[in-house]
């Protein structure tokens, strides 16, 4: 199927490892122009020689620490110097700290702040208004299951994610004539290195080892196992799609079930 996207320009954050990565490998399979960015150059370059090896081309890489306003417009600046345009922006982030309510302090909250909500809104400031001046856009946004149902231990994730969310929803509203759409995708349980981290840390608080708090994990779901990282890009690719054309201000929940609501 063709997914129309191709040639279009993506800058996917947060991108050199998990999720993130699994993004940017999906939107260079289908032909679009890539640019993923992290803090660290080494993940980076590996991460970039990695795609490569798949897909034989190169993504556009920057450093970028998304807690830093500076290096988020020098990203923005260097990607479109180089392409002329973002197309598709998918904002991804490092998890925030695990924690909760009494483990956290003003340092944790601003740190996660910076990293969670408002490093998107900084790259929405920056791309979305050359968005409206071409009249198409995406913007996609990597959440959480804790936008639906807080998770323990989670505090920083399960507050700062619904203002995400609420971001998303207001800029659909604004820019839905200009062919631009906002969506949000949020993960369950993906094996990445974000969960065996939290894994290792919630099996140190209750004196169990990383494998039975994964195990533990994969029983909530009704699949009874984790997602793979490539089965959240497979839905961030779609609404990137021409298919996807009409659905905006969304959060679409890939999580094999866990999500006990309606
Ligand atoms: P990961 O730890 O595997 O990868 C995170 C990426 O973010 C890495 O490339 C890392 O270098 C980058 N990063 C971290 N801090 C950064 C910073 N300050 N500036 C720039 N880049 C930074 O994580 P993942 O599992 O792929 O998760 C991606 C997002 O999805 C996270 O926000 C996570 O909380 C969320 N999420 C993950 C799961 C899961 O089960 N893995 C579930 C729900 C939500």
């Amino acid at each position: 199927m063709d997914l129309g996207i191709k040639g279009k320009v993506a800058l996917v954050t947060a991108s050199s490892k998990g999720i993130g990565k699994a993004v940017a490998e999906d939107l260079t399979s289908e032909g679009c122009i890539v640019a993923i960015c992290s803090r660290n150059k080494e993940d980076l370059i590996n991460a970039a020689s990695d795609i490569k090896r798949k897909f034989n081309v190169e993504p556009f890489w920057a450093v970028c620490d998304l807690n830093k306003q500076k290096d988020i417009e020098n990203t923005v600046d260097s990607v479109t110097r180089q392409f002329g345009k973002i197309d598709i922006l998918v904002n991804n982030c490092g998890g925030p700290e695990a924690g909760n309510f009494r483990d956290l302090n003003d340092v944790n909250w601003q740190s996660a702040f910076e990293q969670v909500l408002l490093s998107a809104i900084r790259f929405c400031n920056l791309i979305v208004p050359e968005m409206i001046l071409r009249e198409w856009g995406r913007v996609i946004n990597i959440t959480s299951l804790t936008v639906l149902q807080p998770a323990d231990n989670l505090m920083l994730s399960n507050s700062l994610r619904t203002g995400l969310i609420g971001f998303a929803k207001s800029l659909s509203n604004e820019v839905a004539k200009y062919n631009i759409t906002v969506n949000n995708i949020a993960p369950g349980y993906t094996l990445t290195n974000r969960l065996y981290d939290l894994a290792v840390h919630n099996g140190k608080k209750s004196g169990k080892s990383h494998e039975e708090i994964l195990a533990e994990m994969a029983k909530e779901i009704p699949m009874n196992r984790l997602a793979s990282p490539d089965e959240i890009a497979s839905s961030v690719l779609f609404l990137a799609s021409k298919q996807a054309s009409y659905i905006t201000g969304n959060t679409i929940h890939v999580d094999g079930g866990l999500i006990k609501g309606i």
